[in-house]
């Protein structure tokens, strides 16, 4: 029996994108609701209960700015942010609203679904109960016992390196901007402090080994802050 269709909100004011995502989405085997503004994003989110919502930035009636806001008043329904301009501003505005990815425009129906899925995928591993030690094969992260070992040798982080890698090694994949990784990780919620997180993760290279030019875990998101990734031969342990 099939699993049933993962039902997708689509938000986008220019019909012939709308026509095309919508179209490939449900080619796909998505169930999917396409509105053109903003106003009546927020009414179908009130009518149908949605596994994803896929947003456009520039809206007519309501901004998706202010949509976003006002769903994740209510929910944490994952949010795909749609940018045109690809300004860096953009994409750091759609993360701190609390969308939890952004692909920039002109983009291949092709590479929005892949990241549909990967947001699906992700969402279905943040809901699992958290693991006690992360598991990446050579580097593992004990998060109880405050310990991290590559290659079996115990690595000494201070307690705020140990916070970062925690942080981003939790959700591989996910982009942390700067400034939530200095709430996070800092407690505090000042944009002086991010140079800060800056030399957190130069000084969390150098002690894990990885190399910023060729990185194995730890990626710099250019203009946006950082984000794990797990190396293709290693493997989450279940
Ligand atoms: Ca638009």
């Amino acid at each position: 029996m099939a699993a049933e269709a993962k039902r997708i909100l689509m938000v986008e004011d220019e019909k012939a994108i709308r026509d095309a995502v919508a179209a490939y989405l449900e080619r796909d085997g998505f169930w999917v609701r396409s509105v053109g503004d903003g106003q009546s994003a927020l009414e179908e989110f009130g009518r149908h209960s949605f596994d994803l919502v896929i947003l456009d930035l520039m809206l007519p009636k309501l901004s998706g700015e202010r949509v976003c806001r006002a769903i994740r008043d209510s929910s944490d329904v994952p949010i795909i942010m749609l940018t045109a301009k690809g300004e860096v501003e953009d994409r750091i505005v759609g993360l701190e609203l609390g969308a939890d990815d952004y692909l920039v425009k002109p983009f291949s129906p092709r590479e929005l679904i892949a990241r549909v899925r990967a947001l699906l995928r992700r969402v279905r591993y943040e809901q699992e109960p958290p693991m006690e030690v992360l598991d990446f094969g050579d580097l593992k992260v004990d998060i109880s016992g405050h310990k991290v070992t590559v290659d079996g040798k115990l690595v000494d982080l201070t307690a705020s390196e140990f916070k970062l890698l925690v942080t981003l090694a939790r959700y591989p994949g996910r982009v942390y901007t700067r400034m939530e990784l200095v709430e996070k990780v800092l407690g505090y919620d000042f944009e002086g402090y991010e140079r800060t997180i800056d030399s957190h993760v130069k000084n969390l290279r150098a002690k894990l080994g990885d190399d910023p030019r060729n990185p194995k875990w730890l990626y710099t998101v250019h203009g946006v802050g950082y984000r794990f990734e797990v190396p293709q031969n290693g493997s989450l342990a279940s």
